[in-house]
């Protein structure tokens, strides 16, 4: 139960606050966002603050009421309210975001609220991938989301969006999109004038990344890599506390790491990645070949996969094969303390669950393979709260990037 002392509730209202991100409140905020309720000592003691620093840096948060005060800790021992031993929470509807993830053939927006949790949503088919076409679709969903209540409205300030490719998150420039053909698109500028909202623009997997990280599987660990396999094969790195972007804001794709001997054509321009294996696209060009039907869909590929039939598993063995080799890979270069694997791949992913890992414990160096594999499901409406959770993130804590 929380208490709104008076302070709070004057404070609380619709006028947004200008957080400050010196390092002490970003290790606060990132800390009550992530633990709540927590304590103050407790606080400290996670983030090697002294007590009376936390306190300080808590104070200007409470008073623009983006952190309440519960009325008794976690070991239910009540303490007055407003007190300074009172565990402190994210009042989680004192600001909005949106977030919205553009796939090939259509947008998903969300509202969240700063937790970062899923109020409304909104889904919109793309009759065109042209960027004024797409940035047109983004601009309405938007309207339409924050249209939904006068509180998102009057309480939101942030876009975050999720696109596939080399996107420069500092400048809002998405370099290039596979699934878009585009290159070099300011899409952080174009929606940035279009909703008036700031707006910050990611890759993908990075932003759910961001949303893994703070409330998902990754929640706790310091250092997880997410890997999405599906259409295209995405991934992300969070090492020691922070996402890895690179000198060039794309490290971490590991559809493109060179597993194969091969000599296949990828999107990318380059030879033997990951893609070329194990994306969906991949897998069904080979069962193609194997059983001699030019139009069989992903949908029968896996059915004759199960069904047993030779040329359908070995193309998903390969792929498995190729997906351990990659992870791996990245579990010998950097040593994550586990890899998430999700996707909209997944519906299949039993198909070569056990090849991936079979290759990775055969070829993770030595005690790196201990990292854990950890397949999570994800419903599109996830991506979009990752980018929502981006656009908090750009907020509160821009000092990760
Ligand atoms: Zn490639």
């Amino acid at each position: 139960m929380y208490v709104s002392a008076m302070p709070h509730l004057r404070a609380a209202t619709d006028a947004l606050w200008e957080p400050s991100t010196n390092p002490a409140s970003v290790a606060v905020f990132t800390t009550v966002l992530t633990r709540q309720p927590v304590s103050r000592a407790e606080i400290a003691r996670l983030t090697g603050l002294s007590g009376a620093g936390v306190t300080k840096t808590a104070r200007p948060f409470l008073a623009a009421g983006y952190f309440t005060e519960s009325a008794s800790g976690a070991d239910g021992i009540a303490s007055g309210p407003g007190r300074p031993t009172s565990p402190l929470a994210i009042h989680a509807d004192r600001e909005y975001f949106i977030g919205v993830k553009v796939t090939g053939d259509e947008v998903i927006g969300v509202v969240t609220d700063l937790r970062a949790e899923v109020r409304t949503a909104a889904h919109r088919p793309l009759e065109s991938t042209e960027p004024g076409a797409v940035a047109d679709a983004i601009a309405s969903i938007v309207k339409d989301l924050r249209g939904r209540d006068l509180v998102y409205q009057n309480r939101c300030r942030s876009l975050g969006l999720a696109v596939a490719g080399d996107v420069d998150r500092r400048t809002g420039l998405v370099r290039y999109s596979p699934f878009l053909d585009w290159h070099d698109i300011p899409l952080g500028d174009m929606l940035g004038r279009a909703t008036g909202l700031t707006t910050v623009v990611e890759n993908d997997v990075k932003a759910l990344a961001i949303a893994e990280w703070w409330f998902g599987e990754g929640a706790g660990s310091d250092s997880f890599a997410l890997v999405t396999v599906g259409s295209g094969i995405g991934g992300a790195l969070m090492l020691n506390g922070g996402m890895v972007a690179g000198s060039y804001g794309v490290a971490g794709e590991i559809g493109h790491l060179p597993v194969s001997g091969e000599e296949a054509v990828c999107q990318c321009g380059g030879r033997g990645c990951l893609e070329t294996i194990a994306s969906e696209r991949a897998i069904v060009a080979r069962v193609r070949d194997g059983v001699g039907d030019p139009d069989l869909t992903m949908t029968e590929a896996v059915r004759l996969a199960r069904d047993g039939d030779p040329a359908a598993h070995a193309a998903f063995d390969e792929a498995g094969h190729a997906i351990g080799l990659a992870l791996a890979t990245v579990a010998t270069l950097v040593g994550p303390e586990l890899i998430i694997v999700s996707g909209e791949g997944l519906a299949a992913y039993d198909l070569f669950a056990d090849q991936v890992q079979r290759t990775f414990t055969a070829n993770a160096f030595g005690a790196a393979g201990r990292c854990a594999l950890v397949v999570r499901p994800l419903p599109f409406e996830e991506w979009a709260r990752g980018a929502a959770a981006a656009s908090i993130q750009a907020l509160f804590s821009p000092t990760r990037h």
